[in-house]
Order: C-alpha cells, then structure tokens, then sequence
C-alpha cells in the first residue's frame, strides 16, 4: 500500500504515519526527520539545510527530489510506503509523478488530515522535546513547564526552532499558499484515491477514521 500523508504541520502527519506503519506494515519516510538528522549529524545535506528550516521555509525542489528519489528507489521492492512531508509544491508533485511511474506505483492513495490553523498554533508552540527520552510533550504537561511529564527528568525539554511562533506561523503561511494547492491540483487530475480526515479528535478516534477509510479505497 502506497501512502501520502498530507496536512499542514501540527496536524499530528507524523504521529499518524509511525502508527500505520507498525499497522500495515509499510516503512515511513519522513522527509522532515531525514533532514533534521542529515541537520545533526552535520552532513553536506545538512549544511545545505539547516538555516532554510530554522526560518521555517521550503527545502529547493531539487535538492528534496534527489533525497526522495534516493528512499523511494531504496525501497522499491518492500510491500509500499508511508510518505510523510513530500510533495509539498507542485514541483514535486510533478516529481513525485515520474517516480511513481518509474517504480509502477499506481495505487497511491492521499490521506490528509484537517485540523484548524488556530488549534494547530496551539499545539505546535507547546510542544517540546525531552532531550532525555526523546519523547514529545506538550508543556502544559509539566509541572513545572521545565520537567518531561514522560521520564521526569529536570530542565530536559527543549522547543524545537521551527516551533517557535514566528517560525510556526510562517510555516502555516507558506502551507496555505504553496502545500495546501496541491489538493486542488490532485482533484482536478483525479490521479490519487484521496481520503480527507478529521484531526481535530483523540489520537485512537483519528486512527480509526483513517483505518476505516483506508478499506474502502486502498484495497
Ligand atoms: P516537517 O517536519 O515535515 O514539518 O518538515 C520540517 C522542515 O523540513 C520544513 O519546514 C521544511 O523546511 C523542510 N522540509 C521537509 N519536507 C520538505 C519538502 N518536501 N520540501 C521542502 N522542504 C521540506
């Protein structure tokens, strides 16, 4: 099964994508995380990145392609894919496309979640990352804003630069009016099975909704 999860950021794509990937049994490849790791590890990529996603824009499609060409290509004779952050303008949507192509991907399904900006404004400046047990938490959490609600470690959460409000905010900004019309874009086409979820509910509710959805179309 071929999956792109789309939505814009905060809508909880990633937590959604690790769970459908122990579920159905199909890798996630998160563009995000491959670029905050190539970030830590100060890799050539990293170095080539690390200052466009402190501000919260868009990775040049060119690079973004050799980086999803290189995973897809990796992954060709594995049971599909969870495909979380990619494409994200319709460059790469036209990318996307003749990689599909090239790999006889013809089945691809697009689930996206909808949550409102205003919620999604919410959670993002909350969250935090335990430096301790890389747990994400929402600082309302602590006790004292300063200690992981999950392992209890003192002075151990940190915000993520992109989850500053600025950064947030333009990164919503650039969602709506460069990500979100691809949407249009996929619709006009009728290329993709497309399957639209409320993110707005509990966890399990939201998994629910997709995995029940998921059976009617991607079957
Ligand atoms: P995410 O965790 O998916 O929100 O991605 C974090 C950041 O990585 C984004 O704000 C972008 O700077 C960059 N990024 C991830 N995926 C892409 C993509 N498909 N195209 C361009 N930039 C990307």
């Amino acid at each position: 099964m071929e999956i792109v999860i789309f939505g814009a950021p905060g809508v909880g794509k990633g937590t959604q994508a690790k769970i459908l990937s122990e579920k159905l049994d199909i890798p996630h490849i998160s563009t995000g995380d491959i670029l905050r790791e190539a970030v830590s590890s100060k890799s050539e990529l990293g170095l080539q990145v690390q200052e466009i996603m402190a501000k919260g824009e868009l990775v040049p499609n060119d690079l973004m392609g050799k980086v999803i060409k290189e995973r897809l290509y990796k992954l060709k004779d594995q049971n599909g894919f969870i495909l979380d952050g990619y494409p994200r303008t319709i460059d790469q949507v036209y990318i996307f496309n003749q990689i599909c192509k090239e790999l006889n991907y013809d089945n691809v399904c697009l689930l996206e979640i909808q949550v409102p900006f205003e919620v999604i404004i919410e959670r993002l400046t909350k969250r935090r990352l335990c430096a301790e047990c890389n747990s994400i938490v929402n600082v309302d959490d602590s006790k004292d804003r300063t200690t992981c609600p999950k392992c209890g470690t003192k002075n151990s959460l940190i915000q993520r630069d992109d989850d500053s409000f600025d950064v947030v905010s333009n990164r919503l900004k650039i969602y709506k009016e460069i990500t979100s019309p691809i949407l249009d874009f996929y619709r006009e086409n009728n290329c993709l099975k497309m399957i639209t979820i409320n993110g707005q509910q509990d966890l399990n509710k939201v998994n629910h909704d997709i995995m029940n959805e998921l059976v009617k179309v991607c079957v």
